[in-house]
């Protein structure tokens, strides 16, 4: 039987294009850009014009059932702003940094400089003298990696130090079961919350995420209050009050970047009181006694001092979550932007592990994939003697394993030194680094205008491309393009569909296209990006057209699997890795010469780990706090979104406050050892006094690319640097480093 007729489908009364009156209206879905970490159904309504004028949620969508954050509902500010890049342009490199020097150049022209500058590079210094650099790209990131392996060059990366987002709980849970699994919030059933095999979780443990605002990776935030109406008691481990912890039955108050330990320490109390599935633990689980062995370490005492939670509280905790029946793992990407990024996930996931809540309805899940994950697209491409050739590769042992992004500070490195090899150029698509994501951003300026050629591809002019780039192209929001939602764990198949004109501006995926075909055209043989989707799609039984009116798709789902051969490629019962079990002790990370279980070691810089530093930098510092209205360095020109916050502030506990004499809405620079950014004063007893919290990805657009948006005041990363890798070249400390704050002054 072909997939589309085992799919469950969501009946439409309409076709996905139809007429309100004067408008037009779309069906469809949200992705990337602006950014989104969703794609939530939404109907687009344009005018007779063809302008975009409203955009609503899709009710009929289960993934999101008519709502939209305010990001979406903006979204006719981010599509028609004034300020949009549309045309490509070009500028002489003497002039890198001077907007006024950009010149409007056709597409063809584009086109062919890149294709003559990086077939030069590729035959007179190899592919992988160029890097290609992605962002949070969604559905377009695909098409980035296929256009990098297909040119030959292995050094892929995203920008984010030490691929500190999502891919190191992907790694850390499949190092322990070989899936990826998420909480279940019956984000699989078409019926949704209806579905009578789903039950709600009885306990959802958001560990270091704020869902709510954030609406991470394949979780839309509402469903969490979606469960707490349907009984939901919240388990909330975060160093800061957030709405959702203030709701929570148990709110622990976790020192930043000591997760770890935490969850070793859990794991104990559950293990020394018995409480855990002693039928799942002894069918299903490899290494149990190791495992009991190293966390018994950790005992409430000892966690109680070293995360500084409360101890009686902790115990209270783990407790609940053992006895709860149906427990959903919601982790955010604070447990990736530490150090301990691998053990760290490794000791939570072990945790749902061993209450047995994998495969049950109301804990953790592995949604069934319509399409199969598409992150390793175009690898084929890469030879194996250019793989061997990717930065990181030497270095870390982990990379070995199949990551397929590059050590984004080795390339740095490559450009500063030339070794081990030279760079010579960028692409830069998605990815506004100097401002959003990569830490020491003056670093990064200086390693990557030692490029001789960079381009850049995006909505608007970033601080990134004018600082850097010789040519920029213009990307396509979502509502003026097509696409499919692959990969990414997710549960149904969506299309993007395109419901506005935008002129010259071309979608990412068409732009992949145009330059892969010149690249390596066995590796793109279709003529449209459409062709392209429906090629992908092949194995749904569907065409791209069909999908665009039949979506959202689901595949049939079913608990328990791993009791019915459905986890295993070869049929047989039990889990995705060597052993058939979960594998508290991993043979997996064993056979790359790693720790198997996992371990906490102190971050540094830390109170303890560098007493004299702590001594000059007082505070604890959590960059990257997510709020409702942007999306890492977007969203700053839309009106109603920056109303919202106005400015990046710093939360401060009142009492520390006082201690330095500041008040709030004063700019304060808040220095760290690598550097220093301005923030203004917001006081909140929601941190604890020894730690304070910003978010990043500040810009000030009004202030204009003459003063580079500001961004060299505003970008958080200066604290931060590209050294702060995890062991293993996966995770980063963007969460846990030491501050000190004083007032911003025509002196200082
Ligand atoms: S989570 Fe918000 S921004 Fe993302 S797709 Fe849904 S409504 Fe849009």
């Amino acid at each position: 039987m072909e997939i589309s007729e085992a799919c469950v489908r969501v009946p439409h009364d309409k076709p996905y294009r139809y007429q309100v009156g004067d408008l037009t209206v779309t069906r469809g879905s949200a992705w990337s850009g602006p950014g989104c970490h969703d794609g939530c159904g939404v109907l687009m309504f344009t005018d007779k014009d063809g302008k975009l004028v409203r955009v609503e949620g899709d009710p009929d969508n289960p993934y999101n059932q008519g709502r939209l954050c305010c990001r979406c509902l903006a979204l006719t500010e981010a599509v028609n702003h004034e300020d949009r890049l549309r045309y490509p342009l070009k500028r002489d490199p003497q002039f890198r940094g001077d907007a006024s020097k950009w010149e409007r150049i056709t597409w063809e022209e584009a086109f062919d400089t890149i294709e003559e500058r990086f077939k030069y590079y590729r035959d007179n210094f190899g592919a992988e003298s160029v890097s290609f650099w992605k962002g949070t790209g969604r559905d377009i990131a695909t098409y980035i990696s296929r256009l990098a392996w297909s040119f030959g060059s292995p050094n892929l990366t995203s920008g984010i130090n030490g691929i500190a987002c999502y891919l190191p709980r992907v790694f850390g849970c499949q190092s322990t079961c070989g899936n990826f699994y998420v909480g279940d919030y019956s984000q699989q059933f078409a019926d949704r919350y209806d579905n009578p095999a789903w039950k709600v979780p009885e306990i959802i443990l958001i560990w270091g995420n704020n869902p709510i605002a954030s609406n991470s990776d394949g979780l839309y935030g509402p469903w969490i209050t979606d469960c707490m109406h349907r009984g939901s008691e919240l388990v909330v481990i975060d160093p800061r009050l957030t709405w959702l912890a203030s709701r929570a039955k148990y709110w622990l108050q976790i020192r930043p970047g000591t997760d770890a330990a935490l969850a070793m320490g859990m794991a104990n109390v559950i293990i020394k009181e018995g409480l855990y599935d002693h039928e799942f633990v002894e069918r299903w689980c490899y290494g149990f006694d190791e495992f009991a062995e190293r966390v018994s370490e950790w005992t409430p005492a000892r966690v109680a001092e070293v995360c500084w939670v409360d101890e009686e509280e902790f115990v209270e905790a783990s407790r609940a979550i053992a006895a709860a029946d149906g427990m959903a793992l919601q982790w955010g990407v604070a447990i990736d932007q530490t150090k301990e990024a691998l053990p760290g996930s490794q000791a939570m996931f072990s945790i749902a592990a061993i209450t047995g809540n994998l495969e049950k309805p109301g804990g953790m899940i592995v949604p069934p994939e319509l399409l199969q994950y598409i992150g390793g697209w175009g690898s084929e491409f890469l030879s194996p003697e250019q793989k061997e050739k990717m930065l990181g590769l030497k270095e870390y042992p982990f990379y070995r394993s199949g990551v397929t992004n590059a050590s984004d500070q080795l390339i740095l490195r490559a450009c500063e030194t030339g070794e081990p090899y030279v760079q010579k150029a960028a692409w830069i698509q998605t990815s506004d680094l100097l401002t959003g994501t990569g830490p020491d951003p003056v670093r990064a300026e200086k390693a990557l205008l030692l490029n001789e050629f960079n381009v850049g591809v995006d909505l608007f002019m970033t601080v990134t491309m004018n600082k850097l780039c010789d040519i920029v192209l213009p990307a396509a929001t979502y509502p003026e393009r097509n696409g499919i939602r692959v990969g990414d764990g997710v549960q149904h198949g969506e299309t993007i569909n395109k419901a506005v004109d935008g002129g010259e501006v071309k979608s990412d995926m068409e732009i992949n296209l145009e330059l892969g075909k010149r690249f390596n055209p066995e590796a793109w043989p279709w003529e449209t990006v459409e062709d392209m989707y429906s090629y992908i799609l092949e194995p749904t039984g569907l065409t791209f057209e069909q999908m665009q009116e039949e979506a959202p798709v689901y595949l049939p789902y079913e608990y328990y699997k791993y009791e019915k051969g459905l986890l295993r490629p070869d049929g047989q019962p039990g889990f995705n890795t060597p052993t058939g079990r979960v594998e508290l002790w991993s043979t997996f990370y064993a056979n790359l010469g790693m720790d198997p279980m996992p371990a906490y070691h102190e971050p540094a810089p830390s109170p303890y780990s560098t007493p004299d530093k702590y001594e000059d930098y007082p505070l604890i510092i959590i960059t990257g706090c997510r709020d409702f209205n942007t999306f890492h360095s977007e969203n700053r020109r839309q009106e109603h979104l920056r109303a919202i916050a106005p400015e990046p502030t710093l939360e401060i506990h009142p009492d520390t406050a006082a201690a330095y004499g500041v008040n709030d809405g004063e700019w304060v620079w808040v220095e760290g050892l690598y550097g220093r950014a301005k923030r203004m004063i917001k006081t909140t007893p929601a941190v604890d006094p020894r730690v304070v919290a910003t978010t990043h990805g500040w810009s000030h657009p009004e202030a204009g690319l003459e003063n580079n948006f500001d961004v060299d005041d505003l970008n958080i990363n200066r604290l931060l640097d590209w050294d702060s890798v995890g062991e293993c070249g996966v995770g980063s400390n963007y969460k846990s480093s030491l501050c000190r704050i004083y007032k911003v002054t025509d002196e200082s």
